[in-house]
C-alpha cells in the first residue's frame, strides 16, 4: 500500500510546534495542534468571566500560538488563507484525535521526561502504521522511546527541523536501530519532495550533525575572541560574509537562537565531550553572567548586542558593560571582500597574517579538524556534515568544501607544523593520491571517490558538453528528452539586451530541434529584473534609439515566449522581480518554487514595466474570468493597476496565485533544487499532449473612462500627501497604458498596439529627471527613492 500523509499532528504549540504546523499548512497538509490544558486563568480571562473549563482557556496555548503565526516576521505562513488548515487543541480533551492522523510530531520542552511521558500518552492512541518523529535538539531518540512497543518503535525517528522551519532547508533525520528502513526511506523522500526540505541522516548522537558542529565552533569562536582580545563586532565582522557565513556572523546568530537555548544546546554534549571538544564546550563564566541578568539575546531585547536610538552597541565580554559597536580593519578583510567567491575569500583570510588573519585561521582550524575527527561518530560521510552546515547555518562551503578551497595538503602541513595530530584517515587519503575531498560531482568515502544518491529531481548544469549556445548573457543547454533549458548567468541575473537577445535565438533553435524550452537557473534568485546601470546611462546619454531598440528587443522577446510553437516553462524562485516577472508572464506555465517574491515593481524605480508585463497581467485576469459572460472590465483593469502602481510582490508562489501572477495552468513545488526537472517535466507533458500556442486575438480594454477611474484613487492618494507629483504622473502612464489609451469602453485592441502605448510611456518616464534620480538611488542604496 502506497503511504500518504494526509493529516498530521503536531504536539507542542511553542516556537517549534507552531513554525512546523505552519509549514504543514504552507504545502497543503492539515494538522491538530495540541498543547497542555492550562492550570491557571489569566487576569484577561478571568476580567471576561472565563472558567477553566472553557474551550477557547483549555485550547488557550494552541490558540494563541495559531494566533501568532499571523504577525510573525519573517511569515511563517505562505497565504493567511493557510491559517484554516491548523485546527487548536489541547492535549487531554483531544488525545483520541490522533487516530485520526498519519504523523504525529513531537516538539514539546526539551525535556527527556516529559518528551517519554508525551510517547507513553501517544502510543496507545496512535494509528497503527503512523509514522511519529521527535523534533529534539540533541535528546537520545533512542531514549525518547526506549519503554515503547516494537510496533511503535519501528515508526518512530528524529526528524529535526531548524527554525524558522518554513525558511530553513535542512531537516536531520535520526532513525534508531529500531527504526523501520521502509519508514526512514519514505520520511525522506516525502520531507524532499512534499516538504521541500534538504534532507541529512544523521547517528543518534547528542545534538546530531549540524547543532553538534555549529555549537562546537561558536563556542570555539568565542573562546577565541576571549583568549586573544578581539571584540564582538570585530569577530562578527569577520566571521560573516568574509567566510561565506551569513550577516548575523557569530554573535548576532546566539542572538538570535537566545544564549539560553544555546547553553542548554552546548550541555547535551557535555557528557560525552572528550578531549578538543571539551575544553571547548565549557561555556565562558561571562555568557553564564549574561544568561543570569536574562540578557539572553533578541527575545530579551539584549544580549551581546544591544539596540539603542542612536546604534548598535555591543557587550564587553569583560565587564559586561556595552560599548559602541566596533568593526575588525585590516588589509585582509579590504582584500577579501573584493574576491569573487566564498572559496577565495575564505583562503584569502586563512592565509593573512594580519589580525584578521589570525583570528580567521583559529576559528577554521579547529572546526576543520574537528569535522574530520567526528565524521565517523555522528554521520554517514563528509557530504552529510557540508551538507548539514549549509542547509541549517546558512553557510555557502561546509567544513570538507573549506578543507578543499585551502587545499588539503597545504592545511595538513601547516596544521601539524602547529603541533596538531590530524586524523589518520585524512593522511591516508593524501597517501593514496586523493588530494581533495570532493572531485566534480562525487566526495571521498573510505578509500574511494563516491557518486551522491543523485535525485532524478535534480538537473546538473555544469555539464558544458551539453552547451548548444551561449553569449555573456545567457546559454542554452540540451538537458535530454527534447528539452533546452535557457539559463541567465549574469551576477544577479539581471537581464540585459544579451539576454534577451538570447531568448530569441533560443526559440528559434528550440522551435527547430527540440519539443520545449526552460527557463530557469539555480542561484540566489531566478532575476533581479531589467539591468538598470545600462538604461540608466543610456538615458544620462540621451540614447533614447538605444533604449527604444532594448525595449522593443524586450516586447519581441515576450511575445516570442508566449507564440512559441513550442511549449515555454518558467521556473522562476526568489526574486523574481520586473523584466524577471515578464518573461515568466507569457510563458506557457509557470513551475515555481513555493519561495517566489514576484512582482512588477518597476514603479519604484520611477518607471513601468516595458516587456509587455502590463498587457500579459491584464490577459491573465482576463483568462480567469468564464467565457461567453459579460465582463466588467473595471475591477480588472483596477486591480491590474493597483498590483503594478504599488509594486506588488508576493510573498511565497501562493501569494502570486492569489494576487494574479499565477493563474491555473501554473504551480509550485516546495523544494527549490527540484524546479528545472519539475518545470522539464511539465514540458514534456504540454508538447505530448500536442501543444499548441495561444491564438492572436484582439483585447477589450476599459479605454478613456476607466483611464480616469484609475487615476482618480491615485489623485486622492496624492490630495492626502500619501504619495508624490511623480508618483501621479507615473500612475497617469501607467492607467493610460492598461486603459488602453484613448478608445472607447470596451473596444478591441490588439496587442502591438498595447505595447506601442507602453513603450512611449516606459521612453518617456525614463527621460524625467526624477526617474533618473530613483533609478540612480536603488543602484547606490538598493532602495527606492520616493521622490
Ligand atoms: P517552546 O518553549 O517554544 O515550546 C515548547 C512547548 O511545549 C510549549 O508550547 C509548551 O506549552 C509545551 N509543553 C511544555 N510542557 C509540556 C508538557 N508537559 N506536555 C506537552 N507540552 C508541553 O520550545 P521550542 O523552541 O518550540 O522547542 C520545542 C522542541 O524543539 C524542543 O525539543 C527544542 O529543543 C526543539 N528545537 C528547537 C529549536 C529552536 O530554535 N527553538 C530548533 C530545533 C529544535
Amino acid at each position: 500500500m502506497m503511504r500518504r500523509i494526509r493529516k498530521a499532528a503536531v504536539i507542542g504549540s511553542g516556537v517549534m510546534g507552531s513554525g512546523i504546523a505552519a509549514h504543514l499548512a504552507n504545502i497543503g497538509i492539515p494538522s491538530i495542534l495540541l498543547d497542555i490544558v492550562p492550570e491557571e486563568l489569566t487576569p484577561m480571562e478571568k476580567k471576561h468571566g472565563a472558567t477553566l473549563a472553557d474551550q477557547s482557556v483549555r485550547n488557550r496555548y494552541s490558540l494563541e500560538a495559531i494566533n501568532k503565526l499571523q504577525g510573525q516576521k519573517p511569515a511563517p505562513l505562505v497565504s493567511k488563507q493557510r491559517l484554516s488548515y491548523i485546527e487548536p487543541g489541547n492535549l487531554e480533551d483531544d488525545l483520541h484525535k490522533l487516530k485520526t492522523v498519519d504523523w504525529i510530531i513531537e516538539a514539546v520542552v526539551e525535556n527527556i521526561d516529559v518528551k517519554k511521558e508525551i510517547m507513553r500518552m501517544i502510543e496507545p492512541v496512535r494509528k497503527q502504521d503512523a509514522i511519529v518523529t521527535s523534533n529534539t535538539s540533541g535528546i537520545s531518540i533512542e531514549e525518547i522511546a526506549a519503554g515503547c512497543s516494537d510496533e511503535f518503535s519501528a515508526h518512530f525517528l528524529g526528524a529535526h527541523f531548524f527554525n524558522p522551519p518554513r525558511y530553513l532547508p535542512l531537516l536531520e533525520l535520526i532513525p534508531t536501530s529500531r527504526t523501520n528502513d521502509e519508514i526512514t526511506t519514505f520520511m525522506k523522500a516525502f520531507a524532499e519532495t512534499t516538504l521541500g526540505k534538504g534532507v541529512v541522516l544523521c547517528k543518534d548522537t547528542p545534538n546530531f550533525i549540524a547543532n553538534r558542529i555549529g555549537t562546537f565552533s561558536l563556542l570555539s569562536t568565542v573562546n577565541e575572541m576571549l583568549a586573544n582580545g578581539y571584540s564582538i563586532g570585530e569577530v562578527d565582522s569577520v566571521t560573516g560574509p568574509l567566510l561565506g557565513r551569513p550577516k548575523s556572523a557569530t554573535f548576532r546568530t546566539l542572538d538570535v537562537v537566545g544564549l539560553d537555548t544555546f547553553l542548554h544546546v552546548a550541555q547535551n554534549v557535555t557528557k560525552v565531550a572528550s578531549g578538543r571538544e571539551r575544553e571547548v564546550m565549557t561555556p565562558p563564566a561571562f555568557i553564564r553572567e549574561m544568561v543570569d541578568k536574562g540578557w539572553i539575546g533578541a527575545k530579551a531585547g539584549q544580549g551581546f548586542y544591544k539596540k539603542q536610538p542612536d546604534g548598535i552597541l555591543e557587550i564587553n565580554p569583560h565587564t559586561l558593560e556595552y560599548e559602541r559597536r566596533k568593526k575588525l580593519q585590516a588589509p585582509s578583510v579590504e582584500q577579501a571582500k573584493k574576491a569573487k567567491n566564498a572559496r577565495e575569500k575564505i583562503k584569502m583570510m586563512a592565509a593573512a597574517e594580519d589580525r584578521a588573519g589570525r583570528l580567521v585561521w583559529a576559528i577554521l582550524k579547529p572546526l576543520l579538524l574537528f569535522s574530520a575527527e567526528k565524521v565517523d561518530e555522528i554521520a554517514n560521510e563528509i557530504q552529510s556534515i557540508d551538507q548539514a552546515m549549509k542547509w541549517g547555518f546558512g553557510w555557502e562551503l561546509g567544513p570538507f568544501e573549506i578543507w578543499d578551497a585551502l587545499g588539503v595538503a597545504e592545511t595538513v602541513t601547516r596544521m601539524e607544523k602547529e603541533g596538531e595530530t590530524v586524523p589518520d584517515w585524512i593522511k591516508e587519503m593524501l597517501d593514496k593520491g586523493f588530494d581533495r575531498f570532493y572531485h566534480e560531482d562525487s566526495f571521498y568515502n573510505q578509500g574511494q571517490y563516491e557518486l551522491p544518491a543523485v535525485s532524478e529531481k535534480i538537473i546538473h548544469l555544469s555539464k558544458a558538453d551539453k552547451l548548444i549556445m551561449k553569449n555573456a548573457g545567457a546559454s542554452l543547454h540540451d538537458i535530454g528528452d527534447g528539452v533546452a533549458l535557457l539559463e541567465f548567468h549574469s551576477e544577479t541575473n539581471s537581464i540585459g539586451l544579451d539576454a534577451i537577445q538570447m531568448i530569441r535565438k533560443s526559440i528559434v533553435e528550440v522551435e527547430q530541434n527540440y519539443q520545449g524550452l526552460v527557463i530557469g537557473n539555480y542561484g540566489k534568485n531566478f532575476c533581479v529584473g531589467a539591468n538598470l546601470m545600462l538604461l540608466l546611462m543610456e538615458a544620462q546619454d540621451d540614447n533614447y534609439p538605444e533604449i527604444d531598440y532594448v525595449v522593443r528587443q524586450f516586447q519581441q522577446a515576450s511575445a516570442a515566449i508566449r507564440y512559441a510553437a513550442v511549449p515555454v516553462v518558467t521556473a522562476p524562485y526568489g526574486m523574481t522581480l520586473g523584466g524577471g516577472a515578464e518573461i515568466c508572464l507569457p510563458s506557457a506555465s509557470i513551475q515555481a518554487a513555493l519561495e517566489t517574491y514576484i512582482g512588477l515593481v518597476e514603479v519604484g524605480v520611477g518607471l513601468i514595466p516595458g516587456g509587455g508585463g502590463n498587457k500579459e497581467l491584464y490577459l491573465r485576469q482576463l483568462e480567469r474570468l468564464p467565457s461567453g459572460v459579460k465582463l466588467d472590465l473595471q475591477p480588472i483593469a483596477n486591480a491590474v493597476f493597483e498590483t503594478v502602481a504599488m509594486a506588488k510582490v508576493s510573498t511565497s508562489a501562493e501569494e502570486a496565485r492569489e494576487i494574479g501572477f499565477f493563474s491555473e495552468r501554473d504551480d509550485w513545488i516546495a523544494n527549490q533544487a527540484f524546479i528545472i526537472a519539475e518545470a522539464k517535466r511539465q514540458a514534456i507533458h504540454l508538447a505530448e499532449k500536442g501543444y499548441r500556442p495561444p491564438q492572436k486575438r484582439p483585447i477589450p480594454v476599459v479605454g478613456e473612462t476607466g483611464y480616469a477611474t484609475m487615476l482618480l484613487g491615485a489623485k486622492a492618494l496624492k490630495t492626502g500627501g500619501r504619495i508624490s507629483e511623480h508618483d501621479v504622473k507615473i500612475a497617469d502612464k501607467l492607467a493610460f497604458v492598461i486603459a488602453g489609451g484613448r478608445v472607447a469602453k470596451g473596444a478591441y485592441v490588439d496587442e502591438q498596439y498595447l505595447l506601442d502605448l507602453e513603450r512611449e510611456a516606459f521612453l518617456s518616464l525614463i527621460g524625467e529627471p526624477k526617474t533618473q534620480q530613483r533609478m540612480q538611488h536603488m543602484l547606490l542604496k538598493r532602495k527606492p527613492l520616493r521622490n
